[in-house]
């Protein structure tokens, strides 16, 4: 059994890094961005009325001015505003030439038809600047982020319609074990339903990663081992749940030692998922998680998502928040690293889930996050401070 951060070494050393493909930016949501982006013009890109009012020379702003041209936004100005004169202009135009700064409408009368008067006292310039924003040539987004959609308002801004993302990595799935059926079905008295297959399944599609499904295997070492070694040819991260205790139908350790993989680890001291396998052959990674479905989430989010996430190229960190706990908790046993799901309240603390084991899949469904617990440690007093790592 290895400590968590060994294991969690271990499987990011040496990550193969996926090819890239050019997509349309529409659809890049969740993808992995695998170049600069940079600005292709000035924002805004002229001077830029950020009110609805009146264009005209700070100085005169005092004076009745003359109404000269109405400005919609989308149009170009003709007329340069002089002395006692002023343009009315809409929010997004082209500020004309000669006017410094644009009155709001709200704060103007009109003494009589074509002109218009001042009524407050001061006035800001409201005017946004051209290249304000962004000059041509800076980046505006930075290879290795996810994209999110507001990266994609910023690729829409800038004219790139077809970045470069990193091409996606495909995982399978391959549930094991006599006793599961699939959710369709009505467990006969010794069977279960396969949760932990579709759970990975929308778990591997949240990181944005593309699931391939392969089903069930009976606990035969021979019938395993067919369905892993196609989905090794088929995949670059194969996950298999189940089977990696030590029962007597565990199968999928000595399966994977037989098809030459390298074993780096078979359990691990973490609460729960212990039996967690990780091996690799060539650029291909394979996990054997726990058969239990909290176990099954838990190993996937803090082993698998992180190496899926850098295979894809990026450089990001997964973000924790810093809160209090709501109550106290206490374990009896401390030797391993527990990582717990848990709940943010309404007052903004931390409760755990009342948590019956790691078959207790309900546990997690009204979870928002985990926290880890490390070795040694056995209790959390109420209002210590915690790190939640967002699920
Ligand atoms: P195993 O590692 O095969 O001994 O499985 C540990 C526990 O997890 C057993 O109670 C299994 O029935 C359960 N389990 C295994 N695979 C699944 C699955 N795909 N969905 C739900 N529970 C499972
Ligand atoms: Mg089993």
């Amino acid at each position: 059994m290895i400590p968590f951060n060994e294991a969690f070494e271990l499987i990011m050393q040496d990550i193969p890094l996926m090819g890239v493909e050019r997509i349309n930016f529409s659809i890049s949501l969740g993808r992995v961005l695998r170049q600069d982006v940079i600005s292709d013009l000035d924002m805004p890109p002229f001077d830029k009325s950020a009110m609805d009012g009146y264009a005209c020379r700070m100085q005169d702003i005092d004076k009745t001015l003359k109404v000269i041209e109405v400005i919609p936004a989308g149009k170009i100005p003709e007329r340069f505003v002089s002395e006692r004169e002023c343009s009315k202009i809409m929010t997004g135009a082209i500020v004309p030439g000669g006017a410094d700064c644009v009155m709001k409408v709200e704060d103007t009368e009109v003494p009589e038809e074509g002109y218009v008067r001042y009524t407050g006292h001061a006035t800001r310039s409201n005017i946004a600047r051209k290249g304000e924003d962004v000059k041509t040539g800076a980046v505006v987004l930075r290879d290795g982020l996810q994209i999110q959609p507001q990266h994609i308002a910023v690729m829409a801004s800038v004219g790139c319609v077809e970045p470069f993302v990193s091409k996606m990595v495909r995982v399978g799935v391959l549930s094991t074990g006599d006793e599961i059926v699939e959710p369709e079905r009505k467990p006969g008295p010794s069977q279960i339903r396969n949760s932990n297959g579709y759970q990975l399944f929308a778990q591997i599609m949240r990181s944005s990663a593309e699931p391939v499904y392969y089903g069930i295997a009976e606990d035969s070492a021979a019938a395993t081992r067919e369905i892993i070694e196609k989905a090794m040819d088929e995949c670059d991260v194969v996950l298999l749940t189940g089977g990696v205790s030590m029962g007597d139908f565990d199968f999928i350790p000595g399966v994977l030692d037989d098809l030459g993989t390298e074993i780096l680890f078979k359990t691990v001291a973490i609460q729960p998922g212990k039996p967690t396998v990780f091996c690799k052959m060539n650029d291909k990674r394979i996990f054997g998680l726990p058969g239990n479905p909290v176990s099954s989430f838990n190993t996937f989010e803090i082993f698998v998502r992180p190496l899926i996430m850098k295979m894809m190229g990026w450089n990001g960190s997964f973000p924790t928040y810093r809160l209090p706990m709501g109550k106290k908790y206490r374990r009896k046993k401390s030797h391993r690293m527990s990582w717990m799901p848990v709940m943010i309240g309404g007052d903004g603390k931390v409760y755990p889930m009342e948590y019956h084991g790691s078959a207790h899949i309900h546990a997690l469904s009204d979870a928002h996050g985990m926290i880890a617990l490390p070795v040694g440690a056995t209790e959390l007093k109420e209002g210590e401070m915690v790190n939640v790592r967002p699920i």
